[in-house]
């Protein structure tokens, strides 16, 4: 290896919000993550899901409407 070019990799720890702490090497110091593998809903079999700033909310307000809207039939058959 090069000096001086490459990034400072150490050992570092990820910490979930779930309270789960990974130890690892990386560039970054103290890593803070939402979700990790062992609080995963695909892992655990639960709906788990950490909505800090309304985000899921948003999603389904600004797509919910379209989506009622979507199965109507989009032809409407109109002849000149
Ligand atoms: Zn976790």
């Amino acid at each position: 290896m090069k000096e001086g070019i490459h990034p400072e990799y150490k050992e570092t720890t990820i910490t979930c919000v779930c309270g789960n702490v990974i130890e690892t090497k990386s560039t970054k110091k103290d890593i803070k993550i939402d979700i990790c593998s062992s609080c995963h809903p695909f892992i655990t079999g639960k709906q788990k899901l950490l909505d800090t700033a309304g985000r899921v909310e948003k999603f389904k307000r600004k797509y919910a409407p379209k989506a009622e809207v979507a199965p109507v039939t989009k032809k409407t058959t109109k002849k000149a």
